[in-house]
């Protein structure tokens, strides 16, 4: 039996010459204190590994840069693009629109000239989407920086909100953002930190990031004792991310004096009941016991965070 942890990845297996070799350190804080607790794929073995100092659980072995290049190639061309019309692996583009507005609108006052990263936003149609409801409620003009390597972006009919692509990073202008979408991205990048520095510094002073990853330990544990195998997607999952990282390790360990956190929860559920009823019910589900518990309770999927850059 197999359950796909992912809608949109799938695992394959990767052979020796595509793996980098193990680095005994964490890709978040360098610790060596870390435990294997699940195995990815065998021969070569690629293990689970989760750091005792923050949390962060990610793969024992990297896969080499070409085989991400080949991985993603044969992604692009054959699933998503059949499966999506936005280009983005998040079934309802305008619910998550609205949520992130409703966001936005919670933690920023109306803005004259309000700018938007969305890193890994794929064509920027959820960040749009975002944008006509801020501009509904008296931001005047947005501006979204679209980090990702689709070129190709959605289009807004409305000139006050301008979209715009850049492949990397590294390649924006220089200037600073109000507002960083990282949605389901950050599992998918073999070095991690760098690119969290890199967010970080590209935020205004109050200044809000949003990250969302998926956190499936306990499925993970589980499925090792009923003997059922579970899709952690790996190689374009490499990282498994929960509360006791984003909203304990990341604040108190690598960032302390940069963010505070304003909002810190399971996920926003990615599906809706008319395009999977059982997969959406189920997520409500496995949800809704943490909002009685809080965070010792870990059957969650997901989590999301808001931070507000404070230094
Ligand atoms: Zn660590």
């Amino acid at each position: 039996m197999k359950i796909a942890a992912a809608v949109f990845h799938r695992t394959v297996h990767l052979g020796e010459a595509q793996l980098y070799p193990p680095d005994p350190k964490c890709l978040f804080c360098g610790s060596t204190n870390r435990t294997a607790f699940y195995t990815l794929q065998k021969d070569p073995d690629v293990l689970l590994l989760k750091c005792n100092h923050c949390f962060a659980e990610s793969a024992s072995r990297l896969p080499t840069e070409q085989a991400m290049k080949d991985y993603y190639s044969n992604y692009y061309n054959e699933d998503a693009v059949k499966e999506t019309k936005d280009r983005v692996a998040c079934y309802h583009t305008a619910q998550f629109g609205d949520y992130l507005a409703r966001k936005v609108i919670k933690h920023f006052p109306p803005s004259d000239s309000f700018e938007v990263l969305d890193f890994g936003g794929g064509d920027g149609a959820i960040a749009l989407r975002m944008a006509q409801r801020l501009l509904e409620r008296s931001f005047k003009s947005i501006t979204i920086t679209v980090v990702d390597y689709n070129e190709y972006l959605a289009q807004s009919d409305d000139a006050r909100i301008r979209l715009v692509n850049c492949p990397t990073l590294d390649q924006l202008p220089a200037k600073k953002f109000d507002f960083i979408i990282a949605s389901a991205v950050i599992e998918h990048i073999p070095n991690p930190k760098p690119v969290i520095d890199r967010l970080s510094s590209l935020l205004n002073l109050k200044g809000v990031a949003y990250f969302r990853t998926p956190y499936i330990e306990p499925f993970l544990k589980l499925s090792k004792l009923l003997h059922i195998t579970i899709d952690f997607t790996y190689p374009a999952h490499i990282h498994d991310l929960g509360a006791d990282f984003w909203e304990g390790s990341m604040v108190r360990l690598l960032y302390p004096q940069e963010f505070s956190v304003l909002e810190s929860n399971p996920s926003f559920v990615e599906t809706t009941f008319k395009d999977n009823f059982l997969r959406t019910l189920a997520a409500y589900i496995l949800k809704a016991p943490w909002y009685l518990i809080g965070n010792g309770y870990k059957w969650v999927g997901s989590w999301e965070i808001f931070y507000r850059k404070i230094g």
